[in-house]
């Protein structure tokens, strides 16, 4: 697996699930796989495990989250596997790290920076702007 680019990190406000969880960082990265999807799919949960993912409840809050957004042109709906991801069209935390990431980019036909201006969550994001550490 290669990485091609990378976005900025964005700090998001939660979407859906539980009230009162803390914001979520966001970011997207472009990679160039010889994997098939599938194993596209079972190498990010392996990832996710490896950092010790925990959750509780669906939508909870949870310490790490590796979704595929977007496999080429590639259209597939299975049991565990669904491309395009079903709700990134609608989610600005996915849509605008991409548009920075890559102003070009389009999903299903639309420009991600357009589906970005129009998503109900954009007001919820900012720019992560992480305080300097100091030794
Ligand atoms: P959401 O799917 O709304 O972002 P989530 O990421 O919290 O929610 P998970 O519990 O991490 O949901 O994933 C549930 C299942 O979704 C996974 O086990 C996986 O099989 C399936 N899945 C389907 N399409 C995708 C995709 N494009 N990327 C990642 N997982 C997917
Ligand atoms: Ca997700
Ligand atoms: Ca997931």
């Amino acid at each position: 697996m290669r990485l091609v680019r990378a976005s900025p990190v964005v700090q998001t406000r939660a979407v859906g699930g539980p009230a009162d969880q803390p914001d979520y960082l966001n970011m997207v990265i472009e990679v160039e796989t010889v994997l098939e999807p599938l194993a596209l799919l079972r190498h990010c949960q392996a990832v996710e495990q490896l950092h010790h993912r925990v959750r509780e409840v669906r939508w909870g809050p949870r310490t790490l989250d590796v979704d595929i957004v977007a496999y080429a042109d590639m259209a597939l709906d299975t049991a565990e596997l669904t491309l395009p991801h079903p709700r990134a069209a609608e989610r600005a935390f996915v849509l605008q790290p991409w548009a920075w990431m890559d102003p070009q980019a389009t999903l299903g036909g639309a420009r991600v920076s357009d589906l970005a201006a129009r998503a109900a969550d954009r007001g919820g994001l900012a720019l992560f702007e992480p305080t300097e550490r100091r030794t």
